[in-house]
């Protein structure tokens, strides 16, 4: 069945972006709501259905615009309420971005988890893929979509840098099997501090720091406790993947597979599954 948080549950910090204060609140919302983000900043107040008809940009993160009021970061909060299973829920801001934590969806979890489930008494939808999905690029980037009775999701980066090894650019995760709370929903984001300058001229990246990134250097780990996961990298792409996808309003069955993408490919990727209509709705009891 669907369901929702059983308790308002509030939090703060900072927009990675915009570097603003940010305070968050978590609000049960009925059957069939979905995940809405509300700017209470906003007068009247502002709704953003988390819907990929929304996404308005997808530089460093994905952000969700209507009606000109704007909320960035979406995706690990997104990621967070895919891992716990929360089908409705009211999120609202006083600020444009989702407050980043510690640069990971772990936080959010723990929030989220805190709150309690309240179970509501219609069936939860599922989309399952029935025909491979693929968007690519011409550097040869790409993500895709298989049909699968599970939930799988892979993913490959290809970073040539002494704190990235093979080992390092791959992980995997069959959500089935596997616990998104342990193995993914702690890997925290990262990021060079030699692109921090050029950032923070397109004002990104403003708040910043490492409590809420990993951040590199041209030869090694900056954060004195060094990582959570030895292929942390790329267990934060496939954090954002679930995050990213989710934005398609329903759990996806399927296998998920990327190769050097980011926010902007997962979009065309959702783009794509309902242009080509390779996907079915199932309603699980
Ligand atoms: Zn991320």
């Amino acid at each position: 069945m669907q369901c929702t948080v059983a308790n308002r549950v509030s939090a703060a910090g900072v927009g990675l972006h915009s570097g603003v204060p940010i305070y968050m609140t978590f609000m049960p919302a009925p059957p069939d709501t979905g995940i809405v983000f509300r700017r209470v900043d906003c007068r009247p107040v502002k709704e953003i259905p988390a819907n990929m008809a929304f996404i308005s940009d997808t530089r460093m993160c994905t952000t969700i615009e209507r009606h000109g009021a704007r909320v960035a970061t979406v995706e690990h909060l997104l990621s967070a309420i895919a891992g716990v299973g929360i089908d409705n829920l009211y999120v609202d801001l006083n600020g444009p971005e989702v407050p980043i934590m510690d640069g990971s969806a772990s936080p959010f979890v723990f929030i989220l988890q805190s709150a309690g489930i309240s179970w509501q008494k219609v069936p939860k939808k599922i989309i399952r893929v029935t025909e491979p999905v693929m968007v690519s690029d011409e550097k040869g980037v790409y993500c895709r979509l298989l049909p699968d009775e599970g939930r799988k999701i892979e993913f490959c980066i290809d970073f040539d840098h002494p704190a990235f090894s093979d080992k390092t650019q791959r992980a995997s995760i069959d959500l089935e099997r596997e616990s998104y709370f342990i193995d993914v929903s702690r890997a925290r984001t990262f990021g060079f501090v030699s692109q921090l300058d050029m950032l923070k001229k397109q004002n990104l990246a403003l708040g910043a720091s490492l409590d809420n990134a990993v951040g590199l250097d041209d030869q090694s780990v900056l954060n004195p406790d060094g990582l959570r996961y030895r292929n942390e990298f790329a267990m934060h792409k496939i954090l954002d993947a679930i995050g990213d996808l989710h934005l398609f309003g329903s759990t996806i069955q399927g296998r998920f597979e990327g190769y050097c993408s980011g926010h902007r490919m997962n979009k065309l990727l959702l783009d794509k599954l309902v242009a080509s209509g390779s996907y079915e709705v199932l309603n699980v009891v």
